[in-house]
């Protein structure tokens, strides 16, 4: 639809007028939410009196309204990085061009370079070794002998209940369902397969069918809520780090003793004291789950790129990395990711800029057979997460941490340096 500049006024009058609200714009051009993305940012410019003119965007929110995004006014620009990293996995096997997205100096020349040690070591081996979404409605049943019975009819109802739910999607398929007790409520945690898709769209809205047929066919249960936070999701739960959510990832790699002094400037034995005394005793002096040096770095940088859930990098970040040196004093080093949750598909995965990064990587979209796509995805983040991680550990142990950031990260700031 196409609006005159008389008409745009009229709206942006009424909106700084108050007499009309900014999720009401669409109706009046038609539904044309590019239209209508401009004139509430015309009236936010108007009622904030700033220039928002840096918000004008190359989107097409047409595509993203009722998706991605409500009310929108522009959006912002994050600057991406590449690293080079290679990787043998079940999934992905090759040298791949990989995209972090942030505004930290000195993180990708970091990652960089832990990434370029494990590619002249050979590459690094990756390998997703649990697969799984979750969600975990909460029930008020009355009594504990409800919530046992509860506990029992959905154990012994497992196949109807995986029915309803798979009749509510083509590539979320019910796995398990885990009952926790606590006095007359019950937690039932879904777990599900989801493809390629990180899957949080499509297990609530299988587990809520599967919600309805229970309370249906029992007479006590009351479901008082889809999710108990026993899921978890976007929070920080050792549920998540023991028992898995999204893709359970190790990656691995060993580097020959001369590879770390040349490259990463410092010694294999360094390295393991630092993880030891930093991420080992460090983290359990402040009950930290995070036993890492940042995998949030490398983690929400990926996210951000790669269309990912941002504010799962809560949960996607908890891990572990381990090294040691090994018979021939060459440094093995790993990072253990028990919840990364990822997709190819869905969710911010179909913006145009995120999706030519998952093409960069030949895993956009679904995979062949379903599932392949984000499992390769998983495997290649982990061994970046690796690469960033000794990368850190090593900046740590030769005491080039500090001096890295003012030169990459403060540039008007090199006098410190001298
Ligand atoms: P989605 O975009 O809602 O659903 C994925 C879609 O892709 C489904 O319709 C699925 O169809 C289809 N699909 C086609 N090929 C597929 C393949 N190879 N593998 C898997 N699916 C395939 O995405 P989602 O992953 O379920 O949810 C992600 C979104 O949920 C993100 O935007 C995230 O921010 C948001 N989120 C939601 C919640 C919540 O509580 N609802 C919580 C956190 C995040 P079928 O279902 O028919 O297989």
């Amino acid at each position: 639809m196409v609006i005159s500049l008389v008409e745009v006024e009229d709206v942006v009058d009424r909106l700084v007028r108050g007499d009309l609200k900014f999720h009401e714009i669409e109706e009046l051009v038609g539904g044309d939410a590019n239209v209508a993305t401009k004139i509430r940012r015309l009236a936010l410019e108007k009622i904030t009196n700033k220039d928002l003119s840096s918000l004008v965007s190359t989107l097409d929110f047409n595509e993203l309204c009722g998706r991605n995004i409500e009310c929108p006014v522009g959006s912002v620009e994050i600057p991406i990085g590449i690293v080079k990293i290679k990787v043998k996995g079940d999934y992905a096997d090759d040298l791949y061009y990989f995209a972090l997205a942030t505004t930290e100096g000195a993180l990708v020349a970091s990652v960089n370079r832990g990434c370029s040690a494990i590619n002249v070591g050979g590459g690094a081996r990756a390998k997703v070794y649990r697969d799984q979404m979750t969600r975990a409605p909460v029930f008020a049943c009355g009594n504990v002998e409800n919530a046992f019975k509860l506990k029992t009819w959905v154990e012994e109802h497992f196949d109807e209940i995986k029915k309803v739910c798979e009749s509510t999607t083509r590539h979320g398929k019910l796995v398990k369902i885990s009952p926790y007790l606590v006095g007359d409520t019950v937690f039932l945690r879904f777990i599900f397969t989801t493809g390629d898709a990180l899957g949080m769209n499509l297990v609530t809205i299988a587990t809520e069918a599967a919600v309805n047929f229970i309370v249906e066919n029992l007479p006590f249960p009351r479901c008082v809520s889809l999710s108990g936070n026993l899921c978890a999701d976007k929070k920080p739960a050792a549920i998540n780090f023991i028992e898995g959510r999204g893709k359970s990832v190790i990656a691995e790699a060993a580097i020959p003793r001369e590879i770390v002094e040349k490259k990463l400037k410092t010694t294999p034995e360094a390295i393991c004291e630092v993880n030891l005394k930093k991420n080992f005793i460090g983290s359990a002096l402040g009950y930290s789950p995070g036993i890492n040096a940042h995998f949030a770095n490398m983690v929400a940088a990926a996210f951000i790129a790669y269309g990912q859930d941002v504010a799962q990098t809560v949960e996607s970040s908890l891990g572990i990395t381990t090294t040691s040196t090994t018979p021939e004093g060459d440094l093995y080093g790993s990072v253990t990711l028990p919840c990364l949750e990822v997709g190819t598909i869905g969710g911010g995965t179909r913006l145009p800029r995120q999706k030519n990064l998952l093409e960069l990587l030949s895993c956009e979209g679904g995979g062949d057979p379903p599932g392949t796509n984000a499992l390769k995805f998983a495997e290649i983040l982990s061994a970046v997460v690796l690469g960033g991680e000794l990368s850190l550990l090593a900046a740590l142990a030769a005491g080039h941490l500090a001096k890295a950031h003012i030169k990459l990260g403060r540039s008007n700031n090199q006098q410190l340096l001298k």
